[in-house]
């Protein structure tokens, strides 16, 4: 399986290339004889075959309607080609690496559609995992086969309901070992459609504000408190400072470093499991019991972004408070709040229950009952309108405003709410 991975990643890496200077090309055609080496393409655009997505493959179809192939068909027409040139390709199941296509594929689409940045090469480190196609794999108690390579002992975690079909099956390594994981349909169960503004009750509906300290507060009253609060995460999270200072202490290059190493990528596993298992319960609780989740639509990246250097006439800098910042950030980090929406969202979505995010601005400030914002309404834990001296707790009272905003959004007229 290391093995598969290392190859995979090697024709990973070299099709991505192949993509990105085509894409280059289209952009900027390069002058001379060839506007790709590679492939010989010429430049003359009449006679030019260059696709825009790939040129190491087949790039028509025999079809008259539709003669071009995907970028995703280009590539894939390559594979056997590849596995005639290099005959170790031969021993990766053949759905594997389609899969692999697929991933680039997968990666390509999203940016396009601006979801995500270029797609870059892969480090070793960062290619993990490869998968099947659908109805590939057989589990039988505590075996799996995984076709090319066979049957295998693992510890089945969770038995496949009657009535389910395997569908994709993927492999992952981690650094406790292989984990395999594997996706079941059943047709039988129709996803629940998502509601409809008609169906929604306002009073059912949820603002949920994001916090450090407490991880959400809804609008309803209730707080979740952060669980990077507890003694036990501290305790972990010390315990991993330790464990990285000792491996980086170590020679480079030797075994003890790797395996120090080995040591601090196996705490880290561990406080991510514990922190989704926590998510994931976070997420039942919004969900139970409402019509709609409204979240705040946060730009983290901007919230973590560095602090501008400030120079000085000196030719040094001053102080510019990043030191400080470096303590919030990675607290921000901690609490992963984009990681907490998506489970939200699985989770919402598997009862049809839509989530919204709304834009922020001044939810903390501003009075749910006379809509006045002011920098001084919040103080501290307690917000206190300046104007009419309604009071609440502030997060709470950022929920609520939250849920006013998301109603708006939705089209629910909120002023026949009764008063929060
Ligand atoms: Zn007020």
């Amino acid at each position: 399986m290391i093995r598969w991975l290392d190859m995979l990643l090697a024709q990973y890496n070299y099709l991505l290339r192949d993509r990105r200077e085509t894409y280059e090309q289209v952009k900027a055609p390069k002058m001379g004889n060839y506007c790709n080496i590679r492939s010989q393409g010429e430049v003359c655009p009449l006679t030019c075959s260059v696709s825009k997505s790939s040129s190491v493959g087949y790039p028509w179809k025999k079809s008259q309607n539709n003669p071009r192939r995907s970028p995703y068909e280009i590539q894939s027409s390559t594979l056997p080609v590849l596995k005639k040139q290099r005959p170790w390709y031969k021993q990766i199941h053949s759905t594997v690496l389609q899969q692999m296509l697929r991933q680039l594929d997968v990666a390509f689409a999203k940016f396009f559609k601006g979801e995500s940045k270029y797609p870059k090469p892969k480090r070793r480190s960062r290619f993990r995992s490869f998968k099947y196609s659908p109805g590939q794999g057989k589990i039988d108690e505590n075996k799996i086969y995984l076709p090319g390579i066979g049957w295998m002992g693992f510890h089945n975690s969770r038995s496949i309901p009657d009535g389910f079909a395997m569908k994709s099956v993927t492999v992952r390594r981690k650094s406790r070992g292989w984990f395999v994981s594997v996706q079941i349909e059943n047709k039988s169960v129709p996803l629940p459609p998502t509601k409809k503004t008609s169906e929604i009750r306002p009073d059912r509906v949820k603002g949920c504000d994001l916090g450090v300290r407490k991880l959400v507060s809804v609008s309803d009253g209730k707080t979740i408190q952060n669980p990077s609060n507890s003694k036990k995460y501290k305790r972990q999270a010390r315990r991993l400072t330790l464990r990285q200072r000792a491996a980086s202490r170590k020679k480079k290059g030797s075994s003890n470093r790797k395996k120090s190493f080995c040591l601090v990528a196996s705490l880290h596993e561990k406080i991510t499991n514990k922190r989704s298992a926590c998510h994931w319960e976070v997420a039942k609780e919004l969900t139970t019991g409402s019509d709609a989740i409204v979240f705040e639509d946060l730009n983290i990246k901007g919230m973590k972004s560095r602090c501008k250097p400030k120079p000085n006439d000196k030719g040094g800098y001053d102080r510019n408070g990043q030191s400080a910042k470096r303590g919030l950030n990675r607290v921000i980090s901690d609490a992963a709040w984009g990681e907490l929406i998506k489970k939200v969202e699985v989770m919402a979505g598997k009862s049809g229950i839509p989530v919204i995010k709304v834009n922020p601005r001044h939810t903390s400030q501003q009075c749910p009952r006379c809509h006045h914002i002011s920098a001084d309404n919040r103080k501290g834990e307690k917000f206190v309108c300046t104007e009419c001296g309604y009071h609440d707790d502030a997060d709470v009272n950022g929920a609520v405003n939250i849920r006013t905003r998301g109603l708006k959004k939705l089209g629910i007229d909120s002023t026949q709410l009764p008063w929060p």
